[in-house]
């Protein structure tokens, strides 16, 4: 009779002890003595692994010396209780063949080795626990994602990863050619005339501006794609290819704004201590000690709103009575990541959404906010209406913003700041076209997985990291 496989998430949950079973898995160890071998298999479906029990005698030395760790097997046996495998469910096994073996020179084969030996050996690294953990959580966090959007009636709409405008992202962006260099290079001049698409044209760095040609028809929508910057800062936050959730809201005002980032985020956080328990636990106890207890206490508590100039006033009290920082924030400066932790992690200890931030320091499109603010008793510059929503252990996790509506604002805007906007008309007819009063924000994807799996490089929760001058696997 033929069984069909049993994944083996499925198979530790149940109780018909006696049934015949088919795994197929990878061996994570083996050990045992001259009678009896015990093999820990996974098949990704969970952390967990199933212990298999092969009597020797029944076995060939030679089918034996095959089972290392690493090497594929398939194993048909009996469903037995276990008592010393730590799983409720072994497998007494009638039949082993070994799918695939498995050399010696295999990178897994120790463990406790460094993320840094993990990177290099990127292709093999998701066999580990640890890996696996991160994969199966990003996996949930992306159904997650969905699903609250669907929820809520947003529409799921795909912006287009080559773009022909490079107004945000001038100097940052990775352009995209048909060109033959060695030519251009040689005849020293370039005629894009003669590119694919007849002009300069770029990989995205975000799908927000097409984002709001769809919320201003659709009403609300999400985008959540592959986003690419290529600037050169090798940071563990910050990668060249990476995934960016970008909602987009018709009629949204800057206090709805932050409920639906902070809505959003709780619910992404509570969905993965809901249904990533065994992972969530295995990287607790292996990676970060209070990982589940920082995710508990952040979905449960109210996120701090506070405005920029407020924000500069309680860093510059705390430069006052002595704390140290590296750079300096005076009203008007983009605040460095040290500063933003303080707040975070040492005064509100609890994640904060600022907001009406410095014009200069934030994108053209954001919107001018009505009054200029009071900060250490001076009246400052003109704000725009942008929230950074910062997080313990990660700085910026979401930036957003409410769009400026009125065609006149948003043209003088563009004007001084000499974007170039020639091939921008498409984004303005929204404003000549039935503007309306809209938001949206960006959330990082990987920036959210480093939160929620406590992984400390954001190189480590993306299976095939991009980031200067690697690109191998
Ligand atoms: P940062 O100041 O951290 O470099 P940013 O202000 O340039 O980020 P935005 O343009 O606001 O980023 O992009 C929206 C979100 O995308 C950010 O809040 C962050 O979560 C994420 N993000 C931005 N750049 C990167 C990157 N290079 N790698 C991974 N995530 C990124
Ligand atoms: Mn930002």
């Amino acid at each position: 009779m033929d069984i069909k496989r049993t994944r083996i998430v499925d198979l530790l949950k149940r109780t018909d002890f006696g049934q015949q079973v088919l795994v197929k898995g990878w061996v994570r160890t083996r050990r045992g003595s001259k009678a009896v071998s015990f093999i820990a298999l996974n098949d990704g479906s969970t952390i967990k692994n199933v212990q298999i029990v092969a009597d020797l005698d029944k076995f060939g030395e030679e089918l034996m010396k095959q089972i290392t760790t690493g090497a594929c097997l398939s194993v048909t046996g009996t469903m037995v209780e276990s008592i010393g495998s730590g799983q409720a469910v072994e497998i007494q096994a009638s039949e082993i063949e070994v799918l695939g073996t498995c050399g010696d020179d295999y990178p897994m084969q120790k463990k406790g080795q460094s993320f840094e030996y993990m990177r290099q050996h990127a292709h093999m690294r998701l066999r580990t626990n640890t890996f696996g953990a991160v994969m199966r959580i990003r996996h949930n966090m992306a159904f997650a994602i969905h699903q609250y959007f669907h929820n809520h009636g947003f529409y799921y709409f795909h912006t287009p990863l080559i773009t022909a405008s490079d107004c945000e992202g001038a100097g940052q962006m990775f352009q995209v050619t048909t060109l033959d260099l060695q030519r251009v290079a040689k005849s020293g001049k370039v005629d894009y005339d003669q590119d694919f698409f007849g002009k300069p044209a770029s990989l995205t760095v975000s799908g927000q501006l097409e984002g709001e040609l769809g919320a201003t028809a659709l009403g609300a929508i999400y985008t959540f794609g592959p986003t690419f910057r290529a600037e050169n800062s090798n940071t563990p936050r910050h990668l060249a290819e990476f995934w960016m959730i970008e909602p987009e809201i018709a009629f949204m005002d800057l206090v709805e704004l932050m409920d639906l980032e902070e809505d959003f985020l709780k619910f992404c956080i509570n969905w993965a201590l809901e249904h990533c328990q065994d992972d969530l636990e295995f990287l607790n106890n292996m990676v970060d000690k209070g990982l589940i207890e920082r995710l508990k206490s952040v979905a449960n508590t109210e996120f701090v709103r506070l405005p920029y100039s407020k924000g500069i006033e309680i860093l510059q009290d705390a430069i006052a009575k002595g704390r140290k920082f590296e750079f300096p924030c005076n009203w008007g400066d983009d605040l460095a990541s040290e500063h933003e932790r303080y707040l975070v992690e040492e005064y509100f200890k609890k994640p904060v959404i600022m907001t009406n931030y410095p014009k200069a320091i934030k994108a053209f499109y954001m919107k001018i906010d009505a009054e200029k603010p009071m900060c250490m008793g001076k009246q400052q510059e003109e704000t725009v209406q942008g929230t950074d929503v910062l997080f313990p252990q990660i700085g910026e996790i979401i930036g957003g913003s409410v769009r400026e509506e009125n065609y006149d604002k948003l043209m003088s805007e563009i004007e001084s700041r000499g974007i170039p906007m020639k091939d921008m008309w498409w984004y303005l007819d929204t404003r000549r076209f039935g503007s309306c009063p809209h938001a949206g924000f960006g959330l990082g994807f990987e920036r959210l997985m480093l939160f929620v799996t406590g992984m400390q490089n954001i190189r480590d929760v993306i299976a095939f990291p991009r980031t200067p001058r690697t690109a191998e696997f």
